[in-house]
């Protein structure tokens, strides 16, 4: 009975490496008899889904699957038993789903399969006022992708990628060592394919067999709201494009926060200086201030000192699961004014001489002494 390995993968026939990739590894971590709860079917599950994976990521497999609805050499024809009957691909793609993904730590070349490509760094600016709603930037970089012309196989249209001899394709070498304590196993990279257990007898000659080119690439990074100098976002599989065609790296986009010219951030509070006059701090007054969204009412009570902050609560900056919001704290200052009209200097003698102060008490020489004196 042939099985349909697009529909064991739940792909369409027109899926792309990646999109059978993705498929795979989304099935593999479901069914993998290590985590799934019913044993015995997903072993079966995984048996298949592995068959199905190992032929469609093949190109060459894939393309004679596609031919003939089967694979002739058997190594991954129905029935192929147990967890060793599919290549070394499967086994190190569950190592990378579990231990896998952090940056720079996945560009060793690996044992049975294609080299991923390696990661990317991309450093962005945006303004505060952005990192406070979020932005979409479109951003424009070089990186290594796929070569078009083969698909990334590196072989020259028309002729096959092979199964490295030396190693039979499992990109390593054992070698078996008797010793009065037992066997010893030792495990190297295959000299001939580099570990990646296939080899290109006619490289294509856009890429030169290497399955990638230097290519220039546009996305738009969705940038969340409340992200913070030294955010750093993780574009998945938009790195450099893996060797003849491996998984790709992942793009990092680092955020450096422009400062802006009022407001100063700290953590996910804001806080602005406001200059108020003399007679708001005595009086009291109803202020508004601006803020990253609009204008925040700002209640500066009789008698405020200068110096004095006002906290209002849930108006700062947004955190970035976007469950809340930190504070707006207000800082007042006390400006004296420069010069005065005729009028206004007027009432402030008067207000003097009310008040008991005292505007010229002092000698000469005390005036003298206060000026050279240190404060
Ligand atoms: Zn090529
Ligand atoms: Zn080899």
């Amino acid at each position: 009975m042939p099985t349909d390995f697009y529909a064991v993968l739940g792909v369409g026939r027109d899926a792309s490496e990646a999109d059978i990739k993705r498929a795979y590894r989304g099935l593999a971590r479901k069914f993998h008899p290590d985590v799934a709860e019913d044993k015995p079917a997903a072993e079966t599950r995984f048996k298949e889904i592995n068959e199905a994976y190992e032929v469609l990521s093949d190109p060459a497999k894939r393309q004679q699957y596609d031919r003939f609805g089967t694979v002739a050499n058997g190594a991954a024809g129905p029935g192929a038993g147990g967890f060793g009957g599919f290549g070394g691909d499967g086994i190190t793609d569950i190592f990378d789903m579990f231990f896998g993904g952090r940056p720079g730590a996945a560009q060793q070349p690996r044992a049975g399969g294609p080299a991923r490509g390696a990661d990317l760094r991309y450093d962005l600016q945006i303004t505060l006022t952005e990192a406070f709603n979020g932005v979409d930037r479109e951003i424009s970089f070089n990186h290594l992708g796929q070569c078009e012309t083969c698909k990334g196989s590196g072989a020259k249209p028309g002729t096959l990628v092979q199964r490295c001899d030396r190693c039979g394709g499992s990109g390593a070498m054992r070698s078996v060592r008797q010793t009065p304590l037992g066997q010893f196993v030792t495990q190297t990279t295959c000299t001939k394919c580099g570990g990646e257990g296939t080899v290109v007898p006619t490289p294509c000659e856009t890429c030169r067999g290497r399955g990638r080119v230097e290519r220039n690439r546009t996305l738009t990074v969705k940038i969340p709201a409340g992200v913070d100098e030294g955010s750093r976002i993780r574009v998945t599989g938009s790195g450099e494009g893996g060797a003849r065609g491996g998984p790709a790296g992942d793009l990092y986009v680092y955020l450096a926060v422009v400062p802006h010219p009022r407001l100063r951030r700290d953590g996910t509070d804001l806080y602005l200086d406001v200059p108020i006059t003399f007679t708001q701090a005595a009086l009291g007054a109803s202020l508004e201030v601006d803020s990253l969204d609009g204008s925040v009412p700002l209640q500066v009570a009789a008698g405020t000192q200068s110096g004095s902050t006002f906290r209002i609560r849930g108006r700062g900056m947004p955190t970035v699961r976007g469950n809340s919001r930190g504070d707006f704290l207000a800082t007042v200052h006390v400006v004296v004014p420069a010069k005065l009209s005729r009028r206004e200097r007027e009432l402030l003698e008067e207000y003097a001489r009310v008040s008991g102060d005292h505007l010229d008490e002092r000698t000469f020489f005390d005036r003298v002494k206060d000026a050279f004196r240190p404060d």
